[in-house]
């Protein structure tokens, strides 16, 4: 059966890394998270002292590029996670923190070239399910199936912070919300790569539709593309 990539963008907490990871364990493709390289990246600027509350120092981090190596392994359960420099921070990129930090560090056209290029990597044979911001736009503007997720903002930030919760992690609703809409507006608003929806990407508004559902609609369109039907 012939390979396609799938390219998977839209705002904050859209439930895109749940249906792509859904999708990909079905298909049996590759599933790529670019948004977990763009947390590594910001938690090895924090933790080598290079972001501040005010300030970002944006010529070290670009200088220590070289030295962050960001990559993916599999756990015993099969499910990918993030490594940096050889440590498992996959629940490390998670916090609030990082959050914060993230959308600057991503607006870094340096930071992107880098992770652009190791995407390009890894989605170079087909057969991948990848989201993120830019992936239909930037990254594989080829891509067979190009989806765009949308949801409102209270029920986007309202799935974030049970997630924040049930992890242990202690955060207010509110903080969580002004995160997922500051976010968004930075990610849609910068020069490099800015958030928007493809213009042959098929937009999916999931603020009321369950997983099951979403998954379905979603698996059938990738399934027209591999039988080339559309
Ligand atoms: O997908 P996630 O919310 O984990 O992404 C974190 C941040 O990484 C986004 O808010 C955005 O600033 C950045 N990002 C990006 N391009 C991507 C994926 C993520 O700029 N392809």
């Amino acid at each position: 059966m012939r390979k396609i990539t799938i390219a998977i963008d839209g705002y904050s907490s859209t439930g895109k890394s749940t249906v792509a990871r859904q999708l990909a364990n079905w298909l049996d493709y590759v599933y790529v998270d670019s948004g977990a390289m763009y947390r590594a990246v910001t938690l090895y600027a924090m933790r080598n002292g290079f972001i501040s509350e005010t300030h970002i120092d944006t010529d070290k981090l670009i200088n220590a590029l070289p030295n962050i190596r960001v990559e993916f392994r599999k756990n015993k359960g099969g499910k990918a996670e993030m490594y940096l420099n050889g440590e498992n921070v996959e629940k490390a990129i998670r916090s609030m923190e990082v959050s914060e930090y993230v959308s600057p560090i991503a607006t870094i056209p340096e930071v992107r070239r880098k992770l652009v290029r190791l995407q390009h990597k890894m989605g170079e044979e087909k057969g991948v399910v990848m989201d993120g911001r830019d992936i239909g736009t930037v990254v594989f503007p080829n891509a067979e199936l190009k989806i765009f997720m949308t949801a409102t903002a209270e029920e986007r930030a309202g799935r974030r912070y049970r997630e924040l919760v049930a992890r242990g992690d202690s955060v207010q609703y509110e903080e969580v919300l002004e995160n997922v809409t500051e976010r968004d507006h930075m990610d849609s608003t910068r020069a490099d790569s800015p958030l928007k929806k493809a213009l042959d990407a098929i937009e999916i508004d999931n603020s009321d539709m369950n997983l099951e559902d979403q998954f379905h609609i979603i698996l059938q369109l990738a399934k027209d593309r591999i039988a080339g039907r559309i």
